[in-house]
């Protein structure tokens, strides 16, 4: 049985006392919840104190990146023994902010998911087209692309600890939601793609959560869609009701 997740991508918001209280409020308004895993990525800074305060909690804490490399002359880097020295297990690799950004392509993104897997870490791997590919019919062509590139070289093993995001572009931060059928659609591909490659079990396995401008509002009808299995939220989550709203829906 895959399992549903809803994500909470923090970007660069939230000093450390936000953090602390954000963290508080998510604790208090989801103390119980079965049928869902949630998954905070609060700034690098707020890491470490987020582990510390989520310690008796199932909420669990993702970074927002991190470095391919272990250790070395990369000034302002984090490694993925530095994250796991502070109990961080999971983390995030491939926002279309960080490829849009910061410049990471398919194939620097194929080797910080190899580090992240030999650190026995998971991975929450975004990808999704820009509107202009969607625009032009290239979305699905656009999606296995980055699929592929960025992932397809693991090892069958390696899937039960990698999620995938469907982050549509046009869709993040825009207000602009993808409608729950064009979500389902290309859930399917995507699960489609990874059966035809890697067999069905783990296609049936892997977690395909959906983002990009879910809100309280939108959240339910969406996450009702039958390959989408959480969401990964950016500005909703920032809020503890919003957020705890979003993941009540499941
Ligand atoms: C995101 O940044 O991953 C995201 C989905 O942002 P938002 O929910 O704000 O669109």
């Amino acid at each position: 049985m895959r399992k549903n997740i809803v994500a909470g991508n923090w970007k660069m918001n939230k000093d450390l006392l936000e953090t602390k209280e954000l963290l508080l409020g998510l604790k208090d308004k989801l103390s119980s919840f079965s049928n869902v895993e949630i998954i905070v990525a609060p700034t690098f800074t707020n890491l470490y104190m987020a582990t510390e305060e989520l310690k008796q909690s199932e909420i669990q804490v993702a970074a927002q990146n991190m470095h391919q490399t272990k250790s070395g002359a990369y000034t302002g880097e984090i490694s993925a023994g530095m994250l796991k020295s502070i109990g961080v297990e999971t983390v995030i690799l491939g926002h279309s902010e960080r490829r849009a950004h910061f410049g990471e392509t398919d194939e620097l993104l194929a080797s910080k998911v190899n580090t992240a897997l030999q650190n026995d870490m998971t991975v929450i791997f975004c990808f999704g087209e820009e509107l202009q590919d969607r625009k032009e019919n290239a979305h699905f062509a656009v999606v296995e692309n980055q699929l592929k590139k960025g992932l397809f070289h693991i090892d069958e093993v390696n899937w039960k600890n990698v999620i995938l995001a469907y982050e549509p572009v046009w869709a993040i931060g825009t207000g602009e939601t993808a409608s729950p059928e064009q979500a389902q659609e290309m859930h399917a591909f995507i699960r489609k793609t990874i059966a035809q490659a890697f067999g069905g079990t783990i296609a049936d396995e892997v977690s395909i959560l959906y983002g990009g401008s879910v809100k309280p509002g939108n959240a339910q009808e969406i996450f009702a869609k039958s390959d989408v299995d959480g969401g990964l939220i950016g500005g909703a989550s920032l809020d503890a009701e919003s957020f705890a709203a979003i993941a009540n829906a499941i």
